[in-house]
């Protein structure tokens, strides 16, 4: 049986990402500090004899024993409140805690594929954004802890994959959304849920101008699956090329939840906020034959039915 180690395994995404690699027949150890991440979301999981998990920070050494085929790492803080709020862990895993799981790639001559960010393209002068494109980052901005560690952690693999020869696998991740996302991380879809769903103000930043292109939860670790297992070492952009404003996002939220009395209001703008993001997937559909297959409205519906299983707990 095939072993892939999953870091940030009780996160949004290495939760989903779990699930997979389970029902494709894999052996998976997940591994998170649980500082973002929770444990409700990989309960299901906790029973079957083919997870383990460890409570591990992954900016420490890591030690797996026995083989070990794939890693997939995914931990990180991932919104703008909780890095804001951890900014010196944020920059640790995406940097030594990389170098660790590189070092233990190397060392099982295990496959590595890295979660990269559409941050590392900053606030874009171009749209959409190309893989080729390099970016406009603010490193001592309020976001630089997140989208300089980015950076490094794909400089870092870079390295490994050309000097090592290690078999490494990149994948920009644009903006994503569906079940297990946390209510508060401080992301837009959460909080307008949240907020429609108890009758708050619906507060979006600036005038609502800034667009964002939303991936719902399955196609994007659909397109991970495909790149792990091609053979192209260079970053892909995996997202929803489906371009809104934040104001359009804010105002389908409100019409989603039923009976809301919700109103949006506007708040300051936080600084560095992107004006634009919009991935290119012209190589993804090129190289991994994957395109986005959840449309908005079914996937806004999708991660609706989630969050009312949870307003109450
Ligand atoms: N945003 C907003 N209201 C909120 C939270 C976020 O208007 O309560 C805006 C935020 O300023 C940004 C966009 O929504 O322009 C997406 O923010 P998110 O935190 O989801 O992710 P980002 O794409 O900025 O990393």
């Amino acid at each position: 049986m095939k072993k892939i180690l999953i870091t940030g395994a009780a996160g949004f995404l290495g939760s989903h990402l779990s699930d997979r690699f389970i029902k494709e027949g894999y052996e998976v150890i997940g591994m998170d500090n649980l500082i973002t991440g929770s444990m409700d979301n990989i309960e299901h999981l906790m029973p079957l004899e083919e997870f383990t998990f460890y409570h591990h920070d992954v900016s420490k050494f890591v030690h797996v024993p026995g083989d070990l085929h794939y890693i997939l790492h995914f931990a990180s803080p991932a919104s703008p409140i909780d890095y804001l709020k951890m900014p010196i862990q944020t920059l640790k895993v995406g940097s030594l805690g990389t170098h660790n799981l590189l070092g233990l790639a190397k060392a099982k001559n295990a496959r590595m594929l890295i979660a990269s960010t559409s941050e590392v393209y900053g606030d874009p002068l171009v749209n959409p954004q190309p893989e080729e494109y390099w970016g406009n980052v603010n490193p001592v901005g309020p976001r630089g802890v997140y989208d300089e560690a980015k950076r490094f952690q794909e400089a870092m693999t870079m390295a490994y994959h050309t000097y090592h020869g290690l078999e490494t696998r990149i994948v920009r991740i644009f903006n994503t959304y569906g079940p297990r996302m946390r209510f508060n991380d401080g992301r837009a879809l959460p909080a307008f849920f949240w907020q429609a769903m108890t009758n708050e103000d619906i507060t979006v930043f600036g005038d609502g101008s800034q667009t964002r292109a939303f991936c719902y939860v399955d196609d994007l670790v659909e397109g991970i699956f495909r790149l792990l297992f091609s053979d192209y070492s260079q970053p892909v952009n995996i997202g929803n090329p489906d371009e809104i404003s934040i104001l359009q996002a804010a105002q389908e939220v409100v019409d989603l939840v039923d009976g809301t009395t919700s109103k949006i209001v506007f708040k300051g703008l936080p600084k560095d906020d992107p004006k634009v993001r919009r991935p290119d997937i012209t190589k993804a559909k090129e190289i991994l034959n994957w395109s986005p297959t959840v449309d908005r409205a079914e996937g806004l519906r999708r991660t609706y039915d989630y969050f009312k299983t949870k307003i109450n707990n």
